[in-house]
């Protein structure tokens, strides 16, 4: 295993990030190689002690001669966002330079071509880190990009090109759901990671190998030695599963039992009131058309100061917010429904 420092020069004299980039050489060339990252957001930790608990397994593998395709993991890969706190708060998710998404604005290129990605020379600090990890990850055949959501199950988004190709690895990782999409408008990782190879012909594109989805590992306060555990262990089986690493002892993974639901199928479910929200539900509950998912107390104390929100369809929770203040129109969870969501959105994914 080779570590390197990759170098991010910042946007005034006197700043730069630094962040490791670690790389397993593969035996066999033709074998899947496979590209790992975590902390986009910056603050969204669990995908990063999940690496923590994968690398010993990882340089075991190295050690017995196992690793078949090459491997590329960058454990935390937002040095920015990690060092931006504000009035005590950290603060991950946007960068404060640009308030842009740290997850979206990632070129998507017509093909996996890191010579077609834009000069940011003369571009912000943030767009310049876009630029490498699309450098570090392309021409991979696997990338995993590691993320968690407010509270919630673990979960994937994966393009609809690549389901139900990807079954086995849902299986390996032991996610309760898939979440499928179509289109990237918004230029999140995994858009600018898969849509390269969408025009591309059957034969290069190879959809039946290609893996590229954006793991939700639960909440943020889901960081936790047992969950890093049993997720090292599942990334450790979807590796040994495609072929990236040999490991005889395992099985082939099972069918996927969990949750399937295309984008268009999620309810966000916008606060009619600002308050505080008492929820009713919780992730991984079933509920039905009519059932009541959380009460906002927005007048305290007062007739009338209490708002009931109820499920428009039945469906399953799988994320609710971590806070519970909330205003009005802001997103009290995501609700999978059975059937396409009445207020869809447009857009990509909510990650
Ligand atoms: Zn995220």
């Amino acid at each position: 295993m080779q570590k390197s420092i990759e170098r991010i020069v910042g946007d005034s004299e006197g700043v730069s990030y630094e962040f490791p980039a670690f790389r397993f050489e593969g035996a066999d060339k033709a074998a899947p190689s496979a590209y790992l990252q975590a902390a986009l957001h910056a603050g969204e930790l669990p995908g990063v002690v999940a690496i923590d608990a994968l690398m010993p397994m990882l340089e075991k593998a190295e050690a017995e001669g196992r690793i078949k395709g090459n491997i590329t993991i960058v454990p935390q890969a937002n040095p920015i966002g990690r060092a931006q706190y504000h009035f005590g708060e950290h603060q991950g998710r946007f960068h404060l330079g640009t308030r842009t998404n740290f997850n979206r604005g990632f070129p998507l290129l017509a093909a996996p071509d890191t010579t077609l990605l834009p000069d940011t020379t003369l571009g912000t600090a943030d767009q310049r880190l876009k630029i490498r990890l699309l450098q570090l990850s392309l021409g991979h055949d696997i990338v995993l990009d590691l993320h968690c959501d407010d509270e919630g199950l673990a979960y994937l988004y994966v393009h609809a090109s690549l389901w139900p190709a990807m079954a086995d690895c849902a299986s390996a990782m032991g996610v309760d759901a898939v979440i499928l999409w179509d289109e990237d408008t918004d230029g999140t990782f995994e858009g600018a990671s898969i849509t390269p190879y969408l025009n591309l012909p059957a034969e290069v594109a190879r959809f039946d190998r290609r893996v590229a989805t954006t793991v939700e590992y639960r909440g943020i306060l889901d960081v936790d030695g047992t969950l890093a555990g049993a997720d090292a262990k599942g990334l450790y089986r979807l590796l040994v599963a495609r072929g990236v690493v040999l490991d005889q002892t395992l099985s082939t993974p099972g069918s996927f039992t969990g949750t399937v639901a295309p984008l268009e199928n999620i309810d966000m479910m916008p606060a009619p009131r600002a308050g505080a929200v008492v929820y009713e539900v919780k992730p991984g509950d079933r509920v039905a058309k009519g059932a009541l998912l959380a009460t906002i107390v927005h007048a305290p104390g007062e007739a009338g100061g209490r708002t009931q929100v109820f499920a428009p369809q039945a469906g399953i929770i799988l994320t609710r917010r971590s806070r519970r203040i909330i205003r009005a129109g802001e997103d009290l969870l995501k609700l999978v429904g059975d059937r396409k969501s009445a207020d869809a959105r447009s857009g990509t994914l909510e990650d």
